[in-house]
C-alpha cells in the first residue's frame, strides 16, 4: 500500500483537475475513501486469507474490474438523480483506479491483481520508486513512516499538485 495520505491525494486532485465541477466536499470525501477502500482488503489476514490468495492483500480488490464496479456502484447509490451522474461516476471509478496504479509504484510487497478475474498474476509497474507504506498504524508511527510520507510527498504531491495547476491553466486558456 501506498499511505491514506497518499491515496486521499490522488483522488483530491484527480477531482480538482478533470472534475471541478462535481469536486464539493462530499463528492471529495468519498472519491478519498474510494481511493483508500481497496486496503480494506487487510482484513482478510484476521481471517487467515494468505498474501497470495487472489482474495487477500492486493488481490480482488486492487483490479480494474473492481475499481470500475465499485466507484459506479458508490455514485449509482448516492448520485444516481443527478444531471452530471456520469461524470461522478467517472470521477469516483478514476480515484479507485488510482488505488492500485500507485501500489504497482511502491518498492515493497507483492504486486497487485490489477487484470482480475481475468488473470490472478500480481502485477508491479517497472518504474517503482514509491516507498511501501506498513500495514499497521502502530508501525507508521516511525521512521518508516517519516520516510514513506517524504517519499509520497515527491512522488504523489507533487506530481498530483502539478496536475491541478497545469489543468487549471488549460481551462483558464480555453475555458
Ligand atoms: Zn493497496
Amino acid at each position: 500500500m501506498a499511505s491514506i495520505f497518499g491515496h486521499v491525494a490522488a483522488s483530491t486532485a484527480i477531482g480538482y483537475a478533470f472534475f471541478p465541477r462535481q469536486v464539493r466536499s462530499a463528492t471529495l470525501l468519498t472519491a478519498g475513501f474510494l481511493a483508500f477502500s481497496p486496503d480494506l482488503d487487510v482484513l482478510a489476514f484476521r481471517f487467515g486469507v494468505p498474501y497470495g490468495s487472489e482474495w487477500g492483500h492486493r488481490g480482488w480488490t486492487h483490479s480494474l474490474v473492481f475499481a470500475f464496479v465499485f466507484g459506479l456502484l458508490t455514485a449509482w447509490l448516492f448520485y444516481r438523480k443527478q444531471q452530471d451522474f456520469l461524470k461522478i461516476a467517472f470521477f469516483f471509478i478514476l480515484s479507485t483506479m488510482s488505488h492500485p496504479l500507485l501500489d504497482m509504484m511502491t518498492n515493497g510487497g507483492r504486486g497487485c491483481a490489477l487484470w482480475w478475474p481475468f488473470s490472478t498474476e500480481r502485477i508491479f509497474f517497472p518504474f517503482r520508486p514509491i516507498q511501501v507504506s506498513p500495514m499497521s498504524v502502530g508501525a507508521f508511527i516511525s521512521d518508516w513512516g517519516l520516510t514513506v510520507l517524504a517519499s509520497e510527498f515527491f512522488w504523489i504531491g507533487v506530481p498530483a499538485l502539478i496536475l491541478v495547476v497545469f489543468a487549471k491553466s488549460l481551462r483558464a486558456i480555453r475555458p
